[in-house]
């Protein structure tokens, strides 16, 4: 084994959560498993973020004869301060997979063929242009992913909207973060936390919405637990539906029936107005009430008829943005009276929440001597009113003033390294351009086009199919071409039943990624991709932290970077405007352009030369420095120093932010009697959303090995399942066959089971339902209605 410094390392990274604990660091140190111990090796060293999550570690790569043979934890780094989870020690893994695309493969019948890159791109490029020409630039369409690097994003987005003349380009983070964008858009129009992980050392009390950050956040939970430990006052409560590690970190464990957050919320709000916990100055100066539309029949569940389009059966298919919410202005005296049905007991009736844990919370948020952190990701992201619920817990802060200050803020975390950085910063979705912008402002478009070099009107303003219309779109017919880039939809899309294709059925798909994977398995054409230090890049992650990595390996066989692979393909297509820069020096030019958009609009994302001398900054940065929180006075220069708190972007509201009046709604399906068990879906500490990449890691893939499915004790009893049996999941949709779970890791509640979505072999969307929220376009994952059955 070649890979013998990093292997040196694994001894103690498979023990779970725990060891990656800050109160472990000493221990690990002495170990050497960060590193330490290869100090002296003959190894040349080079910072980068992590590959995987939206927490954004920094590590040091070390490479030796060409191969990436250790990493470490980069003491430096801000984000992680040396420490790694047990996917971030392993990253070496995931490049040397013995299966790794090399070439570009087209498909022959049943059969693939290798194809020169000449062959391959000058397919592609004639495949966009016969579609074009023959259907217009509504039949074309590119779906990338939150971890596209800045320049793919960028090179996407750039070729399709200014190039072809279509905003059908989107990313698989409206799966997982879009709900997150429509919560801070509509609240400060402007997209992403005010807060920064220093958050974790200065708040006392940690709620955590829906979020097993234990898992899914390790270091960045690692920080809280530091603090704990330093600071026994400080506090964790976990609210959600099943109980996790997280959990056995808490200090209050809440437990809501499925899709009751919104009522909970409510509830807490409802016991702050009444007992005077409002804070009346700040609500005053900084916030105003709005109230959108709620009647259930107009906003209904998304893309829940067979034909998939809109709430509204009488849409058709050009009405995808069918759905828009219209905020009318509310008062305090409104929300009062809002929020009169909402007593504990009867929030208690809906979510299953003791009225004392309802009190319980109340008093955390409405005390102000304590910093008040909120957490948020998938669990109230993919939900069927995702816009609500990161609306409801951001009223939270706003009702009580503890917002844009160390320790006390909302902040919505994300599960992919650029989802931010990429999708939110670039603008990726379908309807976005780079800076908050978006196709459907014509100022927005023109100053594009300006910076684009294009003549006016280039860009179109109807926006593009977001995620789950752009599928099925695909499936009628409607698009022609597609090319997903860094993404496994045919994993990873809800209700994947409805997304079966045979190749040869008129379409053409394009795949882009470094292993197989059942996308590569329905494309038509598949290129192999360039991985994480095989080519530089940069990231995005969670707290506005853009971070720059150099190339240090090449690539196996053939494989390239994305944003090369486009490029060429515009290139092929006449639009070398579009690119103007050299072969071979072209990311720093670009990454400038990209940056006009930002300068001077309080996104101000640092120079290339910073981020190549630094590992990160946060955006804004103004005369080369970052901005630790948003909109507080003493830390972001847009905001004057006598201020206190300023909501400078949300210049429609009158520069303050926006309140929301947010009911609870039922779920778009609930258990019954056929269908007696709730779903939720999800991840693991040690597998990487669609384990496309984790899988191939041999520590990884043994400490996990296979999905299953976690039953309640009683549950299983009853239906005398013992643990390992298989059991048969049946929806709706589908149904899967998966070994069963009991007392494992996670423990879901009577009458709730989980399935992580890792294994591509028990496909865990067969059974997911298609609703989504209808503001942010972002499916529900965590809530279906299933049944269990012995096999
Ligand atoms: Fe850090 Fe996330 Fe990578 Fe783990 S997976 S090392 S938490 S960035």
């Amino acid at each position: 084994m070649r890979r013998r410094y990093f292997l040196k390392t694994l001894g103690a990274t498979t023990a779970g959560i725990a060891a990656f604990s800050c109160a472990d660091r000493d221990e690990a140190l002495r170990r050497g498993d960060d590193g330490g111990a290869l100090a002296d090796a003959d190894l040349k060293w080079t910072k980068a973020p992590c590959r995987y999550c939206g927490t954004g570690c920094g590590v040091e790569v070390g490479v030796k004869d060409g191969r990436v043979m250790a990493v470490r934890g980069d003491v430096k780094s801000p984000v992680n301060r040396g420490l790694l989870c047990v996917k971030g020690y392993h990253l070496p893994g995931m490049l040397y997979g013995e299966d790794r695309l090399e070439h570009p493969m087209l498909r022959d019948g049943r059969r693939w063929r290798r194809i020169s890159w000449d062959e391959a791109l000058d397919l592609i490029a004639a495949k966009y242009q016969e579609a074009l020409d023959q259907s217009g630039p509504e039949s074309v369409a590119i779906y990338g992913s939150g971890q596209w690097t800045v320049f793919d994003g960028y090179a996407a987005t750039k070729w399709f909207r200014g190039g072809l003349g279509s905003n059908n380009v989107e990313p698989n983070a409206r799966l997982c973060m879009a709900s997150a964008v429509t919560g801070f858009m509509t609240q400060f129009q402007s997209d992403e936390p005010m807060g920064c992980y220093e958050d974790f050392e200065a708040g006392d009390d940690f709620v955590l919405w829906g979020n097993n950050m234990a898992e899914m956040h390790p270091v960045l939970f690692s920080r809280i637990l530091a603090n704990k430990r330093d600071n026994p006052g400080v506090r964790i409560i976990d609210i959600a539906t099943r109980r996790t590690p997280s959990t056995d970190y808490a200090d209050m464990y809440v437990e809501f029936a499925p899709n009751s957050d919104l009522a909970l919320a409510n509830g807490i709000l409802h016991l702050l107005l009444r007992d005077g916990k409002v804070t009346q100055a700040f609500v005053r100066e900084n916030v105003i009430f709005k109230r959108g539309i709620e009647d259930l029949a107009r906003i209904g569940y998304g893309c829940w008829g067979e034909d998939g389009l809109a709430a509204d059966p009488s849409a058709g298919p050009a009405e995808r943005y069918l759905f828009r919410d219209q905020g009318r202005d509310s008062s305090l005296a409104e929300l009062e009276r809002f929020l009169a049905d909402y007593t504990p007991e009867r929030v208690s009736e809906i979510s299953g929440v003791p009225v004392q844990q309802i009190h319980a919370l109340a008093d955390i948020y409405g005390d102000p001597g304590r910093g008040t952190v909120s957490l948020w990701c998938m669990g109230v992201n993919q939900h069927t009113r995702g816009t609500w619920m990161n609306n409801l817990i951001t009223d939270l802060h706003l009702i009580t003033g503890k917002i844009s200050r160390p320790g006390a803020n909302p902040f919505s975390l994300t599960g992919q390294p650029s989802a931010c950085g990429t999708v939110r910063e670039v603008g990726t979705l379908a309807h976005r351009l780079p800076a908050d912008m978006v196709v459907m402002n014509a100022e927005h478009r023109a100053k594009a086009e300006e910076i684009w070099g294009l003549p006016a009107g280039t860009i179109p303003e109807r926006p593009g199919y977001h995620t789950m219309d752009m599928f099925r779109a695909f499936m009628r017919g409607d698009v022609k071409v597609m090319w997903t880039q860094t993404t496994n939809p045919w994993v990873s899309i809800p209700n994947l039943n409805r997304i079966q294709r045979e190749p040869g059925d008129g379409r053409f798909l394009v795949v882009s990624d470094i292993y197989p994977t059942p996308t590569t398995e329905v494309a038509d054409l598949v290129l192999p991709s360039a991985a994480w230090v095989e080519r530089e890049g940069v990231f995005g992650n969670s707290e506005r932290r853009t971070q720059h990595w150099e190339k240090a390996v090449d690539p196996p066989g053939e494989a390239t970077e994305d944003a090369w692979q486009i490029i060429q393909v515009a290139k092929r297509m006449g639009m070398e405007h579009l690119f103007p820069w050299p072969d071979d020096d072209w990311h720093e030019p670009m990454y400038e352009e990209y940056r006009r958009f930002t300068l001077g609009l309080g996104k101000d994302v640092a120079s290339y030369e910073q981020l190549k001398q630094t590992r990160g900054l946060l955006w804004p940065v103004v005369d080369g420095v970052e901005t630790r929180y948003r909109y507080a006075a003493g830390y972001d220069p847009y905001v004057q120093k006598d201020r206190g708190v300023h909501f400078y972007k949300a210049k429609g509201y009158g520069e303050k932010a926006a309140f929301w009046l947010r009911p609870w709604h039922p779920p778009a399906e609930s258990p019954d009697e056929e269908y007696p068990f709730w779903l939720c879906t999800g991840r693991v500490l040690e597998h990487w959303h669609t384990g496309s990449m984790t899988r191939r890691v041999k520590q990884l893939h043994q400490a996990v090995t296979e999905g299953y499915v976690e039953l309640n004790r009683a549950d299983a009893q009853r239906l005398s399942i013992g643990p390992g049996e298989m059991v048969r999941v049946v929806s709706r949709r589908g149904s899967l066959e998966l070994p069963a779970k009991v007392d494992g890791r996670g423990k879901p509640p009577q009458g709730s089971v989980f399935i992580p979505f890792f294994d591509e072999s028990r496909l865990a969307n067969t059974l997911t339902l298609d609703a989504m929220d209808n503001i942010s376009k972002e499916p529900d994952f965590k809530k279906c209605a299933v049944r269990i059955e012995r096999v």
